[in-house]
C-alpha cells in the first residue's frame, strides 16, 4: 500500500490539498478558491484538485495516494455523512459527503469536522495525549474533540458544538438563531460588537481604548478591534482588563466543561486571536481554576495550540490513515 495520503481542507473561501507522507511531511501543497455556486461545483473543485495532486505525485515520485481524508465545516458523523447545514458553503447540507466523492474519484474517503481533523493535528505534537479538545476562536467558536486517539464526531457529528452553548438564556442573539451561545459573548465577531457597545458606558477620561473605538481609530475589522484590545490591555486600560477578563472567563467556561465531561489531558487554544496567547491563557487558567474541581484542575494542561493553518490537511490525512490501519 501506498505510504502517501491525499488532505483536503474545505473552507468556505478555499479548497486546500496536498500528500501526507507517512513521516507527516505535506507534498504538492494546492489551494482553489470554494465555488459559491452549489455542491456539484464544489465536489467537482474536489475531484479537481484530486486529479492535479495525483498527476504531480504521478511525476514527481510515480507513486500514488491510498486514501483522501477530507476535514470539511458542518457537522459530519463517523459514516461521512453530512447533517445540517454548513452555512459557509451554499448548497452544503445532508448528504454522505464522503460517499460522494469516494465515488467521483474512486479511492476511500474519510471525511470528518475541520475542527476536528485539526485536533487530530494538535495530538500529533502533543507528547503524551491521547484525548484532546481544541478551542478555535474565530468569527466563530469551533470546537474539536479526539479521545482515546481518534477523532470523535458523536451521534450525528453533533459532538463539541460548544459554540453554542447557552451560557446567558435569552442573551445576545447568535447566527444560530439562538440566543445567549457562547459564540456571541467570546468569538472575535462578539468582541468586535460588545468593544464598540460598552464603549459608550467609559468616559474618554477613564479610557483610551473606549476613546479610541469612538472615533474609529482602530478600524472595524475584527482582528483590527482584537489587537487593538490587547494593546489596551498591556497599557492597563481599565475598560480594556474588564472586556478581557469577561472573554477569557467565557473560553474558561467552555474549558471547564470539556476538562469535566472528557478529563482530556489537554485543552488547547487556537485561532488568530492568540497572537495575545501570552495574556489570554493565562487569565483562562486562572477562571479555570475557579469552575473545576482540584482533582480536575491538577490534571488538565490548558495552552495555546502548536500547529498553524497546515492543522486541517495535516489531521485529515491522519483522519484517513486512522481507518484504514
Ligand atoms: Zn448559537
Amino acid at each position: 500500500m501506498s505510504e502517501l495520503t491525499a488532505a483536503i481542507d474545505l473552507g468556505g473561501t478555499t479548497v486546500k490539498c496536498a500528500a501526507l507522507t507517512a513521516e507527516g511531511r505535506l507534498l504538492h501543497h494546492s489551494r482553489v478558491p470554494t465555488p459559491k455556486t452549489g455542491r456539484g461545483d464544489v465536489i467537482e473543485a474536489i475531484a479537481a484538485s484530486m486529479q492535479k495532486l495525483r498527476s504531480e505525485l504521478a511525476v514527481s515520485c510515480g507513486e500514488d495516494v491510498a486514501a483522501l481524508g477530507l476535514g470539511s465545516p458542518g457537522m459530519i458523523g463517523s459514516d461521512g455523512y453530512l447533517y445540517g447545514e454548513a452555512v459557509n458553503i451554499p448548497g452544503w447540507c445532508e448528504f454522505n459527503l464522503a460517499e460522494t466523492v469516494s465515488d467521483r474519484i474512486g479511492l476511500p474517503v474519510t471525511a470528518l469536522n475541520d475542527a476536528n481533523a485539526a485536533a487530530l493535528a494538535e495530538l500529533s505534537v502533543s507528547a503524551d495525549s491521547r484525548t484532546l479538545a481544541l478551542v478555535t476562536v474565530g468569527t466563530g467558536i469551533g470546537v474539536g474533540l479526539v479521545i482515546d486517539g481518534r477523532p470523535h464526531a458523536g451521534r450525528a457529528g453533533a459532538g463539541g458544538e460548544l459554540g453554542h452553548l447557552v451560557i446567558e438564556p435569552g442573551g445576545r442573539p447568535c447566527p444560530c438563531g439562538n440566543a445567549g451561545c457562547t459564540e456571541a459573548y467570546a468569538s472575535a465577531r462578539a468582541v468586535r460588537e460588545l468593544a464598540f457597545e460598552q464603549a459608550a458606558s467609559w468616559p474618554d477620561s477613564e479610557s483610551a481604548f473606549a476613546a479610541l473605538l469612538r472615533t474609529g481609530g482602530p478600524g472595524t475589522e475584527e482582528h483590527l478591534i482584537l489587537e487593538s484590545l490587547y494593546r489596551a490591555v498591556r497599557n492597563g486600560d481599565p475598560f480594556a482588563r474588564a472586556m478581557h477578563e469577561d472573554f477569557c472567563g467565557v473560553l474558561a467556561r467552555v474549558a471547564s466543561i470539556l476538562a469535566s465531561t472528557i478529563a482530556p489531558d489537554r485543552v488547547l487554544f487556537g485561532g488568530g486571536v492568540m497572537g495575545s496567547a501570552d495574556l489570554i491563557i493565562p487569565e483562562i487558567i486562572r477562571q479555570f481554576g475557579t469552575l473545576v474541581m482540584r482533582h480536575v484542575h491538577d490534571h488538565v494542561q490548558i495552552d495555546i495550540a502548536q500547529l498553524g493553518a497546515d492543522a486541517g490537511l495535516i489531521g485529515a490525512a491522519k483522519a484517513a490513515r486512522l481507518k484504514t490501519l
